[in-house]
């Protein structure tokens, strides 16, 4: 069974990382929503501070 990431978060209110769905270390300050470890592989990408 496959099930797209993106219809797996569709719903609002959703408090899981987007990427791994984890639900601890959720960073959501710039309404990104992905844990710590995810948000570490996409600074690199968006060019953001390393965080913690
Ligand atoms: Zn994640």
């Amino acid at each position: 069974m496959q099930v797209k990431p993106e219809e797996k978060f569709k719903g609002k209110g959703t408090r899981k990382c987007r990427i791994c769905g984890a639900s601890r270390a959720l960073i959501r300050e710039h309404g990104i929503y992905i844990c710590k470890r995810c948000f570490r592989e996409v600074a690199k990408d968006l060019n953001f501070k390393k965080y913690g």
